[in-house]
């Protein structure tokens, strides 16, 4: 089945009659994930994330087009990691103008940037194009934070954690190695507190922080959660990709 809002399976037979209220771009990475996770962990991730949140809002009778997902992001940290592929920020910047650029000449004017790598920073990007491009309305979200973790996942972890692990145990079980290989995902933090209190910040070397390249333990991770949190945070995502369908861009605030 083509899914029409899907842009690299649809094709000009359907779009050439067609105008869509919002573009998604999934943008990941491509990284080392503990031992067990593909590369494409945060690909696949959005992919999947991105396609069911579409499918929801166009259900609700939204028409959002999902763009194919950037394979490469910034991985400044991990630069000694075989094959971890860093896209710099400033990179980024110019990939997103070329593409705002074709939006905003086609009369595209929504577009949300879809996150599904923590490297990936993209509110300064967001900002320097808003303020470049004035008709467009650019966003992005990511979906971690969509839902409270904790309600669903026992241990904590941003890297090839229990999360992740469990959304590939249900979007691939064909490409996650099995469970004797699994890194403890232990990390190490600063010794400086204040790097963990929020406040301040300073890139982790990857290298020297987690050993199996995991920050996390995966090892509660199931199918059975992977699914359940899959399922939920598609709906949030795609209630909220159905409202910037609808939205009016000159009515934003109440
Ligand atoms: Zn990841």
């Amino acid at each position: 089945m083509i899914r029409p809002y899907i842009l690299a399976e649809t094709n000009w037979e359907a779009l050439k009659e067609e105008s869509f209220e919002l573009v998604i771009l999934p943008w990941g990475a491509t990284e080392a994930h503990n031992y067990h996770l593909p590369y494409a962990t945060d690909n696949i991730q959005a992919d999947h994330l991105t396609a069911e949140a579409a499918r929801v809002a166009w259900e609700k009778g939204g028409r959002p087009i999902v763009l194919p997902t950037l394979p490469f992001g910034v991985n400044t940290g991990q630069s000694d990691i075989y094959l971890d592929i860093n896209l710099n920020p400033s990179t980024q910047l110019a990939i997103l103008t070329d593409i705002v650029e074709v939006l905003n000449r086609q009369g595209l004017y929504k577009l949300v940037l879809f996150n599904g790598h923590g490297g990936n920073n993209f509110k300064p990007l967001v900002r320097e194009l808003g303020y470049k491009f004035p008709k467009m309305f650019i966003s992005f979200c990511s979906f971690p934070q969509a839902l409270d973790k904790g309600l669903y996942f026992e241990e904590e972890g941003d890297h090839a954690d229990e999360m992740e692990t469990s959304l590939m145990l249900h979007l691939r079980p064909d490409l996650v190695l099995s469970r004797e290989k699994w890194g403890m995902g232990a990390s190490k933090k600063f010794k400086i507190k204040s790097f963990s209190e929020g406040w301040a910040w300073a890139e982790r070397k990857w290298s020297e922080i987690s050993e199996d390249t995991g920050v996390g333990n995966p090892h509660k991770a199931s199918k059975e959660k992977g699914e359940r949190f899959f399922n939920d945070v598609t709906q949030k995502m795609g209630h909220f990709f159905y409202e910037l369908c609808k939205a009016d861009t000159k009515d934003l605030y109440e």
